[in-house]
């Protein structure tokens, strides 16, 4: 229908543009899948993108599609908010211009050791070419080498209730009261009195000796492999396009390890 919007409009589209599939998303948002790249280039030029918007009216934003990377062992003088930065690892990689649309910290530099001398950067891109061009060679960033893997999607945990299950947020939760990630019992998990993790029960696995979002969980580990085998992006290494090099299968190690390791709890442990 808005493509029709779009030809009464007069506009000049692509001749097989339409919409493929439109997800509703759980704030609010409805995600539209163009059907081709070629519909999708076309949208990526300023004037019809501003044209585009002027159809759908104010409240519509074109948010492209990203390819997220983990980039490991950055040394910590990489500012991640800094154009420059960000464009030198363009120019370094070979990458085309404004491919790196944002560059973050996994972990809160708050949290850093004294003498931690590198960290790992999530890093997000505009092209898959670009990502599987960082997978297969690494890249350098303040003068060292660095490699990466896929950043892949984790299993969304509740933060008032803390099951995996039903992809819900806490401001959605069903439950009226707040259970604690660290003892399971019923309080905000802020207000917890327990500072020994041995004393934690997990609400999800019903055991002791972990928080809910330990990603020793069992109950996390079933849900990870699941949504997984679910997910086609964890099925390969590379983000698979015409090039069928990159149709190379993952055996999840890797993503494993670094899952694992760094997309650990942000929520304030209690010291
Ligand atoms: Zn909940
Ligand atoms: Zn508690
Ligand atoms: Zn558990």
């Amino acid at each position: 229908m808005a493509i029709e919007l779009l030809k009464n409009a007069g506009m000049d589209l692509p001749s097989n543009m339409a919409i493929l599939s439109a997800r509703k998303l759980v704030h609010g948002g409805i995600l539209y899948e163009l059907s081709n790249l070629e519909s999708a280039a076309w949208l990526s030029i300023p004037g019809n993108r501003s044209n585009f918007l002027e159809q759908f009216g104010a409240e519509v934003i074109i948010k492209d599609h990203m390819y997220h990377l983990i980039i490991e062992n950055i040394p910590v003088s990489f500012n991640p908010t800094s154009p420059v930065a960000t464009s030198e690892i363009e120019r370094k990689g070979g990458l085309q211009p404004k491919s790196v649309i944002k560059a973050r910290y996994i972990k809160p530099v708050a949290r850093r050791n004294p003498n931690q001398r590198t960290t790992h950067i999530a890093l997000s891109l505009n092209s898959k070419t670009s990502a599987n061009q960082i997978l297969q060679h690494g890249i350098t960033i303040e003068g060292k080498k660095v490699y990466g893997c896929k950043l892949l999607p984790k299993p969304t945990r509740c933060l008032k209730c803390h099951t995996f299950d039903r992809g819900h947020i806490a401001a959605e939760c069903q439950q009226e009261h707040d259970t604690c990630g660290m003892c399971g019992e019923k309080h905000c998990t802020v207000e917890c009195k327990i500072d020994n993790a041995a004393a934690y029960h997990c609400v999800n696995c019903k055991s002791n000796g972990h928080a809910a979002w330990s990603r020793e969980c069992l109950t996390f580990k079933v849900k990870w492999e699941t949504h997984k085998n679910r997910n086609d992006e964890a099925q390969y290494i590379y983000f698979p396009t015409e090039d069928l090099l990159t149709w190379e299968m993952s055996r999840h190690t890797q993503a494993d390890i670094d899952i694992n390791h760094h997309q650990q709890q942000t929520y304030p442990a209690k010291q």
